[in-house]
């Protein structure tokens, strides 16, 4: 087990005792690491599986990570979000704790917001509106009640859409609301899991009983209200081991910050902190462009970058898009998917990244256009199908009134024989219906939902009804639904932690990315680093695109994203009209291209640079053998082995 790891990653796989924390840039074996310190851990007898509590970031990261850990023979390890974890607990706790029910979860927040501020009379457009729930899950999860939003919010530098008075007002209303119609949000999961556990000594020491060793994954992400659920599991134990990349802290929105990462130390000076730099994921020339994007990275997160050096093979050179409108943009993108799929490349193993879900709509068309197979992650309809919520709801009466709601003592069934008769009852029947259409598309739903609870039940033997119940909710939640492989689309904040063969970041101009509400200089760097998470998922092809005008025969009145300024060459138009003062340069200059730095490989824009054939970071008394070994490197015909630091933008 321990052999496909190199000598950094096994000493976190064994090193079982006392807090661990694993600094590392994207793609050295972070998560790898720490699936075989678990695997290691439980195949070794030091760790019992169902004293181990693994976080992960996302429902798709968890389901990924019990796919690997069952791989690996540890298949009874719970990983799960925080989210999950803390739902679970507090639905075995509330009748003990509060008595009844859990109140149900509430799934349109906006339109709570929306009624409070009508309640308060306060007028908000939709902006304002998405701000405005976006500041009172801010406030939530950084444990801020309504009165001391205000003072809070201007501590923090908030930029608030209203004034803060208001939102403090609307944000009372908004939890009246909810606690008049009997509801509770995705915030209130973890604030009532973190009340229930301080506030009851003998529940907690309960949790503490079950849980003994805690490994979380994209700690650099952790929210203040996540930490403080981290420490009542732990108690006055140090069995945590941690991982992250500063320079992948995309969530500062809902309060997330890289310290608890980077103070690790300080809290437990006795933690063996271990760094990571080999990139397993990609090849030297996406690398090369993730470090040049953090080399241009500023902020504490930027201060503790590692430069990663590839492991992989040479591929081919990123390939930058310019297209005259969107259109034209998604149907060069989908072609090019095409063309991928036809030399081979596996649909699952192409992405198409954009930065807001309403890009989505753009690409969805196109792909469907050129017969490519397509999936959007976090906007699944799956389980918004009648006929899927009529089955959900059948099951879940079905394992009220038979199965035991106790989840440590759970009747073990034959679960999916057990579905099939649910199902049956509502009308449902295992031969597929004749022909094509609605009626068609109604068994195939449940058909699929069957085959979920098979594949649910072979990978945790043992499970009830229940079970199967919880996790429908849960991917219902994350609306992730058990459809067939086709490219992923998906915002860049959907794609953390994963990984495809070729992805195509699309949408790069300024005003998407950065996006135009980007003002601050924080959020600004945060913008970046979303860039950087969007390239470092491509282990072979990436393609970066953006279009100079919104729609056909508009103004060209966009530019492509300053992100990219001095990392790209100066013009690769395969649009139809080429653009941009940069491409008008590169023109004038003829088809050689940009001038680069002869010693790093940047892109050279001043007259004085241009002239000396070097950036001003880097050195001119290099001798000719260095120079050839770093063209050698460029080119993608050497590794990086023994080259200074300058040559790859420190
Ligand atoms: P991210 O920061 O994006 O979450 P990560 O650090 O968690 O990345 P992983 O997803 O664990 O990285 O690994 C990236 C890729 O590299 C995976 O395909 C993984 O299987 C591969 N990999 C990691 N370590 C090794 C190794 N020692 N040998 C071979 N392949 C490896
Ligand atoms: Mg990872």
């Amino acid at each position: 087990m321990l052999l496909g790891l190199d000598p950094e990653q096994r000493e976190v796989a064994t090193t079982l005792r006392g807090p661990v924390c694993v600094l590392a840039g994207a793609g050295t074996g972070k998560t790898r690491a720490i699936t075989h310190r678990i695997a290691y851990g439980v195949r070794s007898g030091m760790l019992m599986p169902a004293s181990v509590l693994a976080v992960t970031f996302t429902n798709r990261a968890a389901g990924e990570m019990r796919g690997r850990l069952r791989t690996l023979g540890a298949g009874g390890v719970q990983a799960r979000t925080f989210h999950s974890a803390a739902l679970r607990q507090l639905q075995y706790f509330w009748p003990r704790a509060v008595g009844g029910e859990l109140p149900r979860l509430l799934e349109r927040k906006i339109q709570f917001v929306a009624e409070a501020g009508a309640r308060c009379r306060i007028r908000l457009d939709r902006n304002e509106l998405r701000d405005v729930t976006g500041e009172i899950e801010w406030a939530k999860v950084t444990q801020t009640v309504p009165a001391d939003y205000p003072a809070a919010a201007l501590k923090a530098g908030r930029e608030a859409p209203r004034d803060l008075a208001e939102i403090a007002q609307i944000y009372g209303t908004y939890e009246q609301l909810k606690r008049d119609r009997g509801m509770i949000d995705f915030e209130d999961v973890l604030l009532l899991t973190v009340g229930v556990l301080q506030d009851r000594h003998d529940i907690a020491e309960q949790i503490r009983a079950q849980y003994q060793h805690f490994v979380v994954d994209e700690y650099q992400d952790v929210s203040p209200l996540q930490q403080r659920l981290l420490e009542l599991w732990l108690g006055d134990r140090d069995s945590l081991c941690v991982v992250g990349d500063a320079s992948q802290t995309i969530y500062s929105f809902t309060g997330a910050t890289p310290d608890h990462l980077l103070d690790f130390r300080t809290r437990y000076p006795q933690a063996t902190v271990v760094k990571l730099v080999r990139d397993y994921r990609s090849t030297p020339q996406v690398v090369h462009l993730a470090n040049g994007l953090l080399g241009q990275a500023r902020g504490r997160a930027a201060e503790h970058r590692l430069e990663l050096v590839s492991q992989r093979e040479p591929g081919p050179d990123p390939v930058y898009a310019e297209y005259p409108d969107e259109p034209a943009e998604a149907e060069g993108v989908a072609g090019r998917v095409r063309d991928l799929i036809a030399a081979g490349v596996p649909a699952g193993e192409i992405a198409v990244l954009y930065r807001i879900n309403a890009q989505s709509e753009v690409y969805e068309q196109a792909l469907a256009d050129a017969g490519v197979p397509y999936q959007l992650r976090g906007a699944e309809r799956f389980f918004e199908r009648a006929e899927v919520q009529k089955a959900v709801l059948a099951l879940r009466g079905s394992a009220r009134s038979g199965g035991s709601d106790d989840p440590l003592l759970q009747d073990v069934v034959e679960l999916p024989s057990q579905v099939r008769a649910v199902l049956s009852s509502t009308g449902w029947t295992t031969e597929p219906p004749t022909g094509s259409g609605a009626v068609r598309d109604q068994w195939e739903s449940l058909a699929a939902l069957v085959r979920l609870a098979e594949d649910f039940a072979r990978s945790r033997p043992g499970v009830t009804l229940a079970d199967l119940v919880v996790e429908l909710d849960e991917r219902r939640a994350a609306q992730h639904a058990p459809t067939v492989q086709g490219v992923t689309l998906a915002s860049l904040h959907a794609a953390k932690g994963l990984e495809w063969d070729a992805v195509f970041l699309v949408g790069l101009t300024d005003g998407m990315m950065p996006i135009t509400y980007a003002k601050t200089d924080e959020q600004v760097e945060e913008e970046r680093r979303l860039l950087y998470v969007g390239v470092t998922r491509a282990r072979h092809h990436l393609t970066l695109s953006w279009a100079l005008s919104r729609a056909p025969g508009g103004r060209a009145s966009r530019r492509p994203s300053r992100f990219l300024n001095g990392l790209r060459p100066g013009s690769a138009a395969l649009g139809s009209r080429p653009g941009g003062p940069e491409a008008g340069a590169a023109r004038k200059r003829g088809r050689r291209g940009p001038a680069l730095c002869r010693v790093c490989g940047r892109t050279l824009t001043e007259a004085g640079e241009i002239k000396l054939m070097r950036c001003e970071d880097c050195p001119s008394d290099m001798d000719e053998g260095l120079y050839e070994r770093l063209r050698d490197w460029r080119a993608g015909q050497s590794k990086l082995q023994g080259m200074p630091a300058y040559c790859v933008f420190t």
